[in-house]
């Protein structure tokens, strides 16, 4: 094997946008030579051209060649009374191009995670909070708290890359502390206590977060477990929490939970110094949300309307507007998703994605298009939204970006 074919990538499938992945590309095929990222190669190489890839457009359950599939679809376009449009993941390009699209078809646009962004956003808006950056907490904080159960699952380099790496300008990495705070699995835990460092696993309910943080912060007499962890983030001097919205999907109040650990931060700061890092989905949320923002002022859940738009978090929620059947067409975008994209029955779906998607009912229309950072060169922005990086290509298999595709079917005559 040449050792030309071997090249680095940055990792467009989880919003840390590691970029530190050597592969190897042959006839096409990509394999991930990196040793350090055995927990992403399968999420990496799923991507992967096989036996069950759609690289043709497909109606229903009939293949068909691109252009009759961008026709089909201007058709339907045309015909509909009202357009959705769902994003489940794409690069800058991709987002802007469905703003232009929604411009000119008078469309709501949303991201699939929303709910999640809001829920973070909420807080922001509502109570203050303060926030940093993974740079930040790698260079400088000494005890960093994970509430949760599958943020290492969904952000799996978070600890190397960033919570314990093997360098960090200003902090000694040695004495950097780590606690897991929630319902972690065992091997969540054996994953994150392979490095040497010290690292606490504090099984609870996460419903009990909010009770618990104010024990901590309280003086009054605690479990031995707790009392460990009070003296912890007590003689801490740069305390970082993070999760993952998500993660909190089955607690009676989500909101509420994240709003303890956003209280909890700002009281530590009284003494000390602490700070917010949520992570964001894998779905390329911190790009949408950076996208629409500079664009249209709103960060997601916009409707355009001949020559203005407006923006309203319960109107614009796309999961409603389909579920309620308010729109006749939704046309889905998803260049990076792994998992089944659920679609509607009794509305029409035009999804434009890559050649490994899953669905639970068939869309009327497929359109195939590439995935950023394997296909074609893009940008996209990590979780903490100060850094956009910049994704290339690596496989050469003539698909369309998911910007050339929605450009063609804004060439409808409305
Ligand atoms: S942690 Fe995320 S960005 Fe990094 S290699 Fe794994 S999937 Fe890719």
């Amino acid at each position: 094997m040449k050792s030309d074919n071997k090249r680095y990538i940055t990792c467009p499938f989880c919003s840390l946008h590691c970029d530190d992945i050597q592969v190897e590309v042959n006839n096409n095929k990509f394999k991930i030579v990196s040793e350090n990222i055995k927990d992403c190669t399968s999420k990496i190489e799923y991507f992967n051209i096989k036996k069950t890839s759609n690289l043709t457009a497909i109606s229903k359950y009939k293949k068909i060649n691109f252009n009759t599939a961008i026709n089909a679809a201007r058709k339907m376009i045309s015909r509909s009374e009202d357009i959705t449009l769902v994003n489940h993941g794409t690069d800058v390009n991709g987002v802007r191009s469905l703003l232009n699209f929604a411009a000119s078809h008078n469309c709501v646009v949303d991201h699939v995670n929303s709910k999640y962004l809001y829920r973070n956003l909420g807080i922001i808006q509502r109570k203050g909070y303060m926030a940093t950056s993974l740079t930040e907490t790698r260079n400088r904080s000494d005890v960093v708290i994970l509430f949760g159960n599958n943020i290492l699952k969904k952000s799996p380099r978070l600890i190397d890359k960033v919570i314990l790496p093997k360098h960090s300008l200003c902090t000694n990495l040695k004495s950097r502390k780590l606690l897991l705070v929630g319902d972690f699995d065992a091997q969540s835990v054996k994953i994150a206590k392979k490095n040497k460092h010290h690292i606490e696993n504090f099984k609870i309910d996460l419903n009990d977060i909010p009770e618990i943080l104010t024990k901590l912060m309280s003086d009054d007499k605690l479990s031995k477990n707790l009392e460990g962890i009070r003296k912890i983030i007590k003689k801490s001097k740069y305390l970082v929490a993070s999760w993952i919205t998500s993660d909190f999907d089955k607690c009676n109040d989500p909101d509420y939970v994240i709003s303890s650990i956003s209280d909890f931060i700002l009281s530590m700061n009284q003494t000390s110094r602490a700070a917010c890092m949520p992570i964001a989905g894998s779905l390329a949320d911190a790009t949408s949300s950076q996208t629409m923002s500079w664009i249209t002022g709103f960060p997601s859940r916009v409707k355009f309307n001949g020559k203005s738009f407006f923006h309203d978090r319960s109107i614009c929620d796309s999961q409603e507007i389909i579920r309620n059947r308010n729109t006749d067409l939704a046309i889905h975008i998803s260049t990076v998703n792994h998992n089944k994209v659920e679609l509607n029955d009794k509305i029409k779906n035009i999804f434009i994605g890559h050649i490994n998607s899953t669905f639970n009912i068939k869309p009327d229309i497929f359109i195939p298009v590439g995935n950023p950072g394997i296909d074609h060169r893009g940008i996209m922005f990590r979780t903490d939204n100060v850094v956009s990086v910049l994704l290339d290509k690596i496989r050469e298999i003539e698909l369309l970006s998911t910007q050339d595709v929605m450009n063609m079917l804004s060439e409808v005559d409305n």
